[in-house]
C-alpha cells in the first residue's frame, strides 16, 4: 500500500500505541488505522496525554486540503472536522471502515481528550455539533470585524451568561427598553 499522501513512499506496519497497530508512512508520519482494531483497542485502554500540543501549528498546514484516496481500495475518502475551532479533518474511508490520520493529528486527538471519541466524530450528531460550533465562531469573528476586538469579548460573555439565567427574556426587554 502506498501512502495517499506521498504517493510513492510504502506503508509500513507500526504502531500509533501500545497494542494499536497502524499502517504508517515514514516520510509524512502520516498513519491508516483500522477502526476495528482502535474500537477493540479503546475499549481497553483509556488514552491520556500530557502533551501539549501546538494546535496553531496544525491548524494551519498538516491537513490536506484535496480528498485522498483510500491506500486500501482508492476510493477517495472522506473528511470529518474534528472540531469547530480546527481546521483539522480527518479521513475516512467508509468502504474499508479505516481512518487517515495526518503525522501530528493522532498527538491533536489526544491533547483535545479526542483519544477515546474517535468513531464518535464521523457520526452525524458529531458533525452537526462542529458545524454549529464553526457558526457560533464565524458570528463572532463577524462581530469582531465590525466592533472591535474588546467589545465582541463582553457580548460573547454576556451572551454566555444570558444562556445560564432564567430571567434571559425579562433582561433582554429591559436592555432593549433603553
Ligand atoms: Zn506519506
Ligand atoms: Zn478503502
Amino acid at each position: 500500500m502506498h501512502c495517499p499522501k506521498c504517493k510513492n513512499e510504502y506503508l509500513k506496519p507500526t504502531k500509533l500505541e501500545e497494542g494499536l497497530p497502524v499502517m504508517g508512512c515514514p516520510k509524512c508520519n502520516g498513519a491508516l488505522l483500522s477502526l476495528l482494531y482502535y474500537r477493540d483497542w479503546s475499549e481497553r485502554v483509556v488514552v491520556t496525554s500530557d502533551d501539549v500540543v501546538d494546535t496553531g501549528e496544525i491548524r494551519s498546514d498538516a491537513d490536506t486540503a484535496t480528498a485522498l484516496g483510500c491506500p486500501k481500495c482508492s476510493r477517495l475518502m472522506t473528511k470529518y472536522l474534528v472540531s469547530g475551532a480546527l481546521n483539522t479533518r480527518l479521513d475516512l474511508c467508509g468502504n474499508c471502515d479505516e481512518a487517515w490520520l495526518d503525522g501530528g493529528e493522532w498527538q491533536l486527538l489526544k491533547s483535545l481528550e479526542l483519544g477515546n471519541a474517535l468513531p464518535s466524530v464521523f457520526t452525524d450528531s458529531w458533525q452537526r455539533k462542529v458545524r454549529a460550533e464553526r457558526t457560533e465562531l464565524d458570528r463572532v469573528e463577524r462581530l469582531k470585524k465590525r466592533v472591535g476586538e474588546e467589545d465582541a469579548e463582553q457580548a460573547v460573555a454576556v451572551k454566555k451568561w444570558l444562556g445560564t439565567t432564567q430571567h434571559k427574556s425579562t433582561i433582554l426587554h429591559f436592555l432593549g427598553s433603553d
